[in-house]
């Protein structure tokens, strides 16, 4: 289905994601104008601002372990609320094989000076790995879509060969806080770690909600010698 739809963006103009109007690019005005809703669009601190106690003691024990994070700061960054139609245009994206989607959102984000300057402060960008079942079962990874395209935009690099899924979890949506944390552990492998040495990295995903997955991530990237690690994700829940 993505090559599919791949192959009509070249065929045709492109279109509004949500409402399909043409001759507006992926998004256009009155649908950027109801996005615009739902915007958090907020900058905020890993370590102070942690909603589930569950993250924080699991990133608190890794952080004795990670002392060579000399980063000042480790920064998350949410582009929307999860709710509503933002809610219904993720699960499009995801599950729907709406996969032109990620244009649309990529369209939206870049345009928003705030989000567009958190990306740019980063040289690498790097997507929250699916597993090889799920790739064939979907055909593509939404987060990779959508870190790519920010990537090229932004003029820095995106790299998806250095963190692997190397096992088929329960989907997170599926479990409440307290089995997420369990569910994501030893499930992310950190792999090519001199390609991050020295660099400034910025996790990718589609959507935080306890930040379990975020945090078994950073975890894995800590690994390296890298300079500085932030996370942006799509949506807050
Ligand atoms: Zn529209």
């Amino acid at each position: 289905m993505y090559f599919i739809n791949k192959a009509l963006e070249y065929i045709f103009l492109p279109s509004c994601g949500v409402c399909g109007k043409l001759g507006e690019g992926y998004l256009c005005i009155e649908c950027g104008k109801r996005l615009e809703k739902y915007v958090i669009n907020k900058r905020n601190k890993l370590l102070l601002d942690f909603e589930s106690s569950a993250p924080k003691s699991f990133f608190n024990s890794d952080l004795q372990n990670c002392n060579k994070i000399k980063s000042e700061a480790i920064y998350k960054f949410h582009i929307f609320k999860y709710e509503d139609l933002i809610r219904t245009l993720i699960i499009q994206y995801k599950f729907n094989d709406k996969s032109y989607l990620y244009k649309t959102f990529c369209e939206f984000i870049v345009k928003n000076k705030k989000s567009f300057d958190f990306i740019k402060s980063y040289d690498i960008i790097v997507p929250v790995p699916i597993h090889q079942k799920r790739m064939k079962q979907r055909g593509y990874n939404q987060s990779e879509l959508i870190a790519k395209d920010l990537a090229k935009i932004a003029q820095i690099k995106c790299y998806t060969n250095i963190l692997i899924k190397t096992k088929n979890n329960e989907p997170q949506s599926t479990l409440s806080g307290k089995l997420r944390k369990e569910n994501t552990k030893n499930v992310y492998k950190l792999i090519n770690e001199e390609k991050i040495n020295n660099k400034k990295v910025l996790l990718f995903d589609d959507i935080y909600t306890t930040g379990s997955t975020a945090l078994a991530c950073l975890h894995e990237l800590n690994k390296a010698n890298v300079k500085q690690v932030g996370i942006l994700t799509l949506a807050k829940d």
